[in-house]
């Protein structure tokens, strides 16, 4: 071995594969001697095997590395690729909302520690309805294209500043950096709504879309990127319900924005347990009477009971008495209004029973329903089961709709009219003469009652146009078979100028204000089946 030891000591200077065959050579060298001692072959084969063992594991180890690399490459491919998806939108081509979030962040915590505080606008651009409506119409491969053309128009218009996001499928928010805190946003706007305003030319179809767009300003509107954004995004909603196409951020609307979440956290938390206990604690119904109006010899007017509508209230826990022309429409938009309105239906019906117990068959009851509640596919049944529980008569109950419910989706409409029709409840159309008024349409309609809205009336002493605007109703109505009733009646002139063309029906505060159901119960006892004569002094 001693003579090898400079040959052994050459092995470590020379590359791998040379190490190896030379280690190899001399292995086979030594082997092949004759005169090797017994213990040092024996030494010799068993550091041979070790050494044979060390290349597998060896080139084992080097085939495992070659594929862990190949795993990791590919799945930093893969990473690649679903930042992409996950940072960018796919049809535009814009960072996302993700990407808005963190650029934000770090832009306004830049903002703030400049020397000189940098102000940045926040734009958001919401595509209108036309463009949910090509979005329904169309194939996709077109509404895509026009997110992706919206994306650059914008992109051409914008100065070096701007930053561009495309945050949902019909939203894209601008981020201008380092503005003028005195910046007038609404040129930016205009620009915007122009560019997109142009149309998209397609072989088939030609589509034009617009947009809305609401602004907010770092610092003024908002501390941090939350808020910035929220503000943004409420001057939009704003801007959307006012039906205003531009609109910047004001304090005034975020006490708005507040109070109409807390109305819906309030709702939503009164009638979270679906138990009636709980809505019957916080809402009620009041009555407003209604009455037949006759025209004695005399030109003296009378008056007799003949039911009443019931009016919704509700009793909040902390803001106390809530008007129903503050809830209705939130509760309508969120369609909390299906739960309160069968709630709504149950309890008139088993009020009406009551009375009917009391001596008081005579009486109907007229509730109202929202659009939302008319479109509801479970209302026939509902009213079918509030009858069948309470065993009131069907003629006994009445159901105030107004135009816009019916004529939004005719067909369908006609097809609900008729299912109440044929439970035997009579449909009155509410505050007629604000929505389509067309008095044609009206004949198409299986209704049994109008009720001519209160502006009418405010006007019917003092404009001739009114008045023949009302007779014509009135003589239309006749000949349809329908009845009028005319709400809102303030004033012993108008009961009376309404009697004197034969207006059948009244109701107003001249006659009874809406009051608790225990409190119309009392009235009605006192005066159900009596004419009651009215004379100038009353009220
Ligand atoms: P509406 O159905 O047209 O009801 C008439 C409204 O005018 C009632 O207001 C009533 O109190 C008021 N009113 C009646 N007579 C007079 C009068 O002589 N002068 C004046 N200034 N006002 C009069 P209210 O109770 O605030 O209800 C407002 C609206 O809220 C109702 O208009 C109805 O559309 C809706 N509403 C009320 N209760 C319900 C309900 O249970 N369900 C649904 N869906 N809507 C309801
Ligand atoms: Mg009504
Ligand atoms: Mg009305």
């Amino acid at each position: 071995m001693h003579q090898h030891n400079g040959d052994a000591g050459s092995l470590s200077m020379n590359s791998d594969g040379e190490t190896l065959s030379n280690l190899n050579s001399l292995f086979e060298h030594l082997a092949s001697r004759d005169d090797l001692p017994e213990d040092v072959r024996t030494r010799l084969t068993e550091v041979w095997e070790s050494h044979q063992q060390t290349q597998h594991l060896l080139a084992e180890a080097r085939s495992d590395i070659a594929l862990l690399s190949d795993r990791v490459l590919e799945q930093e491919r893969r990473e690649k690729k679903l930042e992409t998806q996950l940072l960018y939108n796919r049809k535009s081509g814009l960072p996302n909302h993700y990407v808005l979030d963190n650029d934000l962040t770090g832009i306004i915590r830049e903002a703030v520690v400049a020397a000189r505080p940098r102000t940045i606008a926040v734009m958001i651009v919401a595509l209108d309805e036309a463009y949910e409506m090509a979005h329904k119409a169309l194939d996709r491969q077109y509404t895509d294209w026009i997110i992706y053309e919206c994306a650059g128009r914008i992109q051409g218009i914008l100065p070096a500043n701007a930053r561009l996001y495309h945050t949902r499928d019909n939203e894209f928010v601008l981020l201008l950096i380092g503005v003028d805190p005195l910046i007038n946003l609404s040129d930016y706007a205009e620009r915007i709504r122009d560019t997109l305003g142009d149309t998209f030319k397609f072989p088939e179809y030609t589509v034009r879309i617009g947009c809305l767009i609401g602004s907010s300003v770092f610092p003024r509107d908002g501390a941090n990127k939350t808020q910035v954004l929220r503000s943004a995004d409420i001057a939009l909603n704003t801007a959307k319900n006012a039906q205003k196409p531009y609109l910047e951020f004001r304090p005034n609307m975020q006490s708005q924005a507040i109070e109409k979440m807390e109305l819906q956290d309030a709702i939503i938390r009164a009638l979270e347990e679906q138990s009636i206990a709980e809505i019957s604690r916080q809402f009620s119904l009041f009555f407003q009477p209604y009455f037949e109006l006759n025209m004695g010899d005399a030109n003296d007017l009378y008056s007799r009971l003949i039911g009443a509508e019931a009016l919704i209230r509700w009793q909040h826990p902390s803001r106390g008495l809530v008007d129903p022309s503050r809830f209705i429409p939130v509760a309508e938009e969120s369609g909390l209004i299906v739960p309160i309105g069968s709630w709504t239906l149950f309890r008139a019906a088993e009020l009406l029973a009551q009375w009917g117990d009391a001596g008081l068959a005579e009486l109907t009851v007229s509730v109202n329903l929202s659009p939302r509640q008319f479109k509801d596919p479970h209302l026939v049944q509902n009213v079918e089961t509030a009858l069948r529980r309470s065993m009131v008569a069907s003629e006994r109950f009445r159901l105030e709709i107004t135009e816009g419910s019916v004529m939004d989706d005719l067909d369908e409409g006609l097809r609900k009219l008729h299912g109440i029709s044929q439970l035997g409840v009579r449909i009155v159309i509410d505050d007629f003469g604000t929505g389509y008024s067309s008095l044609n349409y009206l004949r198409r309609l299986p209704i049994q009652g109008i009720k001519l809205d209160k502006s009418f009336i405010d006007e019917v002493l003092t404009s001739s146009h009114t008045q023949g605007i009302i007779r014509a109703v009135l003589h239309m109505a006749q000949d349809m078979g329908i009845e009028v009733v005319a709400e809102g009646v303030e004033s012993y002139a108008q009961a009376h100028y309404l009697a004197s063309i034969d207006c059948p029906v009244v109701q107003g505060y001249f006659f009874g204000k809406p009051v608790p159901s225990d409190s119309f119960k009392r009235f009605a006892e006192m005066n159900s089946g009596r004419t009651v004569a009215h004379s100038e002094e009353k009220r």
